[in-house]
């Protein structure tokens, strides 16, 4: 429900910072301003301009602060609506007391999200484009922000989009035939209509494909190290981490009492699992140590099974290879700066592996691209124009889109009643509608925009 009502709401986070900035959005933003602000040697105060002055309690004259302020008029503004941004002083209280001093000049205080579902629900940008304001300020790594950008600018609602028109057009062209069939409206042939649609059900295909790259690129991926005792474990994890700039924050949603590290390998936010190393012992510590990594296995995306290069490969080795059966690997073949000894069985001749030096640093570089390549296709990322879907809310509603058309394409075929064929096309405009916000239900887009912060 949409309130045309006047918010508030203080735009910076709490705490003591250079500035603190209360955001206010709605038909009485320029009211507000004209009570509450003394500019200094000026008269009214000019849309998208800033000026300098003073807060001033109209009640009781006092100032609370000098201030920079610029009121954004309708429809040239965040929302669409007036808007107006008081930066004050920032700190605990001097941002709330001017907040205080705007809500009682006949502001609410504004939900969480609330400046741009108004954006959203003002036409202003679409349901894809508001999600990826959170995204983008949720981003932990290059990479992450780089797609939230292009999603904000439009590029997933375009893809959308053009799913979307071609089952328009077709749509429009059967309703046409349906509703005026005594007007000698030919339907266009079915081959010409069959083929949009084909089109568009290639386009979803695309963009459901790309899901898991785009989940990787956005949450990330674990690497768990494996390996006997002594082949290089914690050494490979040091080198890792050493590289400064690899570390990053962790990543929300992923379990905590698990993440050792998180690393950016090339832009990807790469949790490392650390092992106790994996090998037959009495010895009860040990024991407990290895029943905690075979728990680890299946959390890891990828396995890095470390061998120590300048030993034979033994029975330690096969136990570890025979434990990550059933996972991505790769093998690593550490200590490459001793002289090399180790023979690869047979069975093992399809792995990917990578020849590394722990010690020296030697092939970190490569053993990088080896995980990476594994998740993200060469050369994706620097696209200017590179989207995918990353969210499981999208990719749902275009697999139910998907199976709509399926249903048409079959039925559309097989010569069933226009009727439904064009029930079919409707319920699949209705799925992707729900991606860029035309169809979303209500309570779908509250609980989206909840997930912002207040000020935004
Ligand atoms: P972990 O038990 O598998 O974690 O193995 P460590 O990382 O503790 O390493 C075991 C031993 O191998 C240590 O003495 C390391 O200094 C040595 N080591 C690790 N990586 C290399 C390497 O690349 N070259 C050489 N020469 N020694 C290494």
């Amino acid at each position: 429900m949409y309130h045309k009502d006047t918010i508030a709401a203080i735009a910076t986070p709490v705490g003591e910072g250079g500035i603190g900035i209360v955001r206010v959005s709605g038909v009485g933003a320029g009211g507000i301003a004209s009570r509450i602000f003394r500019a200094r040697g000026s008269g009214g105060l000019e849309s998208h301009r800033f000026y300098y002055g003073e807060i001033v309690d109209p009640g009781s004259g006092l100032v609370l602060d000098e201030a920079m302020v610029v009121v954004m008029l309708a429809p040239r503004s965040y929302t669409r609506e007036d808007v107006l941004e008081i930066q004050c002083h920032g700190g605990y209280l001097v941002v709330r007391k001017v907040l205080e001093l705007v809500l009682s000049q006949g502001a609410r205080l504004a939900d969480p999200g609330e400046f741009t579902k108004r954006a959203f629900l003002n036409g202003r940008i679409d349901l894809l484009q508001a999600e990826a304001v959170i995204e983008l300020i949720r981003s932990k790594t290059e990479t992450a922000l780089s797609l939230a950008q292009h999603q904000r600018e439009g590029f997933l609602s375009n893809r959308i989009n053009a799913v979307r028109d071609g089952i328009f057009k077709s749509l429009a062209l059967i309703e046409a035939y349906i509703d005026f069939p005594e007007d000698d409206i030919l339907l266009p042939d079915n081959d010409e209509i069959k083929s949009s649609v084909r089109g568009s059900f290639e386009r979803i295909e695309e963009l459901l494909e790309g899901f898991r790259e785009g989940r990787v690129i956005r949450e990330g991926v674990s690497v768990l190290i494996a390996g006997k005792p002594n082949v290089g474990k914690s050494s490979l994890l040091n080198t890792l981490l050493r590289e400064k700039r690899a570390i990053v924050t962790s990543v929300p949603g992923t379990t905590r009492d698990i993440i050792e590290e998180v690393v950016n390998i090339k832009g990807l936010p790469v949790t490392l699992l650390d092992t106790a190393g994996i090998r037959e012992t009495e010895d009860e510590v040990e024991q407990e140590g290895m029943r905690l990594t075979l728990e680890k296995i299946p959390l890891a995306d990828i396995v890095l099974v470390v061998v120590d290069g300048s030993k034979p490969f033994d029975d330690e080795d096969r136990l570890i290879m025979d434990a990550v059966s059933g996972c991505t690997v790769i093998l690593v073949l550490n200590k490459s700066d001793l002289q090399r000894v180790v023979q690869l069985p047979d069975d093992l001749s399809d792995l990917k592996v990578v020849s590394i030096s722990a010690r020296d640093g030697e092939g970190i570089d490569e053993l990088r691209e080896a995980i990476f390549s594994m998740f993200v296709r060469e050369g994706i990322i620097e696209g200017r124009d590179y989207t995918v879907l990353t969210q499981v809310r999208h990719r749902d509603a275009l697999a139910k889109a998907k199976v709509h058309i399926a249903s048409f394409l079959d039925g559309f075929g097989r010569g069933v009643g226009l009727e439904f064929s064009a029930l079919d096309l409707r319920d699949a405009l209705g799925a992707l509608g729900e991606i860029t916000g035309e169809t979303t239900p209500d309570s779908i887009l509250d609980e989206i925009f909840s997930r912002f912060c207040i000020g935004k």
